[in-house]
């Protein structure tokens, strides 16, 4: 894999301007705000692909709440998803009565986020939901949909905005997709 000195040269193209990505954080936020209003809110972001979505919706809330990370297995540097989830970091905080709200970079098979609602379910939370920034929307049979959702996006390997290829590409700005040549392919 070949990254330029200038990682926007190895966009292909960008499905979600960061001024577009912004606005939809901002009336999430809102929508939040006003659902969770006097409630016990603890946000749980999924490393790493979370942490800017997770940065930018905390921002906008003006809410007290919680805040925690977990870490779990993802794709390693292939993109397909292999199903597998595996806890690398869990929470450091008692989830139990309290409003957990997880926030999810993205929702491809949905295996990820079945996995952790089961998981955290069994701790006891007031109530559990997903804020995920972007869903591919495949067909999946039963898999729990969102109770917030930044964007719906064809199903294409995405990267920017906390979201990578092979860990790089994190900090872009924007949705992109990646030229084939970064993959090594149609040059
Ligand atoms: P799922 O379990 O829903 O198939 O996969 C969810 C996880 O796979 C996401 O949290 C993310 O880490 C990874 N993932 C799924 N689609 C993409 C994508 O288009 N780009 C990147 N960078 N990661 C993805």
């Amino acid at each position: 894999m070949t990254v330029s000195n200038n990682m926007h040269d190895d966009i292909e193209e960008v499905l979600i301007t960061e001024d577009v990505l912004q606005a939809r954080v901002t009336s999430l936020a809102a929508a939040i705000a006003e659902d969770y209003r006097g409630k016990d809110l603890l946000l749980v972001g999924i490393l790493r692909g979370a942490i800017m979505f997770m940065v930018d919706l905390a921002k906008r809330l003006p809410l007290p709440l919680d805040i925690d990370f977990m870490a779990i297995s993802s794709y390693g540097d292939a993109t397909e998803s292999s199903g597998v989830v595996r806890i690398l970091k869990d929470l450091d905080e008692d989830i139990g009565g309290k409003d957990v709200l997880i926030v999810e970079d993205i929702i491809d098979t949905g295996l990820t986020l079945r996995y952790l609602m089961e998981y955290l379910a069994r701790r006891n939370p007031a109530s559990l939901t997903v804020c995920a920034l972007l869903d591919k929307h495949k067909d999946r049979d039963k898999v729990v949909e969102p109770a917030y959702l930044g964007f719906r996006i064809p199903d294409r390997f995405v990267v920017g905005y906390g979201l990578d290829y092979a860990q790089k590409y994190r900090n872009l700005p924007y949705i992109g997709v990646l030229k084939p040549s970064v993959y090594g392919q149609g040059e």
